[in-house]
């Protein structure tokens, strides 16, 4: 196999900083654990430092997808001799991902994302459904607390809802910033998101529940009975077991689904 190409400058438009401490690459593939027959997709392979482990793991088959389009030669010499090796030039976030999983097993989903497309790309992988079996993602450590938070808590918002809506989230070990090249400026960490095969907590109108999250995250400050002034009064609240004195943060995924599925049901499925 020929050796990374040294000459390649990180871009930092494209969230640019490459892996460089085996140490942290063999634990992130010790967390995602591939294995022989897995349909394991990586996003933003770069200079190949997660993508040769994993691919030797996953037995030779391993789907990549790149956006800097001067990295995909080195990755091609990179690789050259690996059949099961397949390059998809392009962005991660206008991927189909039902279409790329088409009949086959689900995707195993992997990346050292970049910073500045991690939460729209997740937002885009949580909507590709059953086509997504689990992600692992190295992301800011910052987002990774949003991801991972429990209600109540400082870091409990939107993000958080939206992702424990739809997945198991765990939370799974810090990586500092002497890992990569260029350092980036903050901690990274890496994630586990497992989506449910059945929802514990399914809304009747998903469009609404996000809608309602966004509405009552977006003034975090007020009680419920403020907050959600015009879409939903405090008497019914308290129908729904819910103190219209609570703040939003300290709302369950399941107690939004317990208001929105109500409002699904009274037939106000859009914004007042
Ligand atoms: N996986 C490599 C590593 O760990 O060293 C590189 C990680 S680097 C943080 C992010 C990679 O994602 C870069 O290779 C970058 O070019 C690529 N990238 C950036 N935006 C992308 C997008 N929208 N779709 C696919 N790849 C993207």
């Amino acid at each position: 196999m020929a050796s990374r190409s040294p000459v390649h400058r990180a871009r930092k438009r494209f969230g640019q900083n490459f892996l460089r401490d085996p140490g942290v690459i063999s634990r992130i593939v010790r967390a995602v654990g591939p294995r022989v027959g897995d349909r394991l997709v990586e996003i933003g392979p770069g200079q190949g430092a997660l993508t040769e482990p994993l691919l030797e793991a996953a037995g030779g088959h391993l789907e990549v997808i790149e956006l800097d389009r001067d990295l995909i030669p080195g990755l091609r010499v990179q690789f050259f001799d690996k059949p099961g090796f397949v390059i998809h030039e392009g962005d991660a976030l206008k991927v189909d991902f039902r279409a790329l999983r088409g009949d086959g097993a689900a995707l195993r989903v992997v990346g050292n994302l970049p910073y500045n497309i991690s939460t729209p790309l997740i937002v885009h992988l949580l909507e590709a459904g059953d086509a997504v079996a689990d992600m692992h993602f190295m992301l800011q450590k910052e987002v990774v607390e949003r991801l991972a938070a429990v209600p109540g808590g400082p870091d409990w918002g939107r993000l958080s809802v939206m992702a424990q809506y739809h997945c198991r989230v765990d939370a799974l070990f810090t990586v500092p910033p002497e890992a990569f090249v260029p350092r980036p400026r903050v901690e990274s960490a890496i994630v586990r998101l497992t989506p449910h095969h059945a929802l514990p907590h399914a809304a009747r109108d998903e469009g609404l529940l996000f809608t309602l999250v966004r509405e009552a995250f977006g003034q975090r400050r007020k009680t419920l009975r403020n907050n959600l002034k015009g879409r939903i009064d405090a008497a019914t609240l308290e129908s729904l077991e819910i103190d219209p004195g609570r703040r939003p943060q300290t709302l369950s995924v399941e107690e939004f689904v317990r208001i929105a599925n109500h409002l699904a049901a009274a037939g106000q499925g859009e914004a007042p």
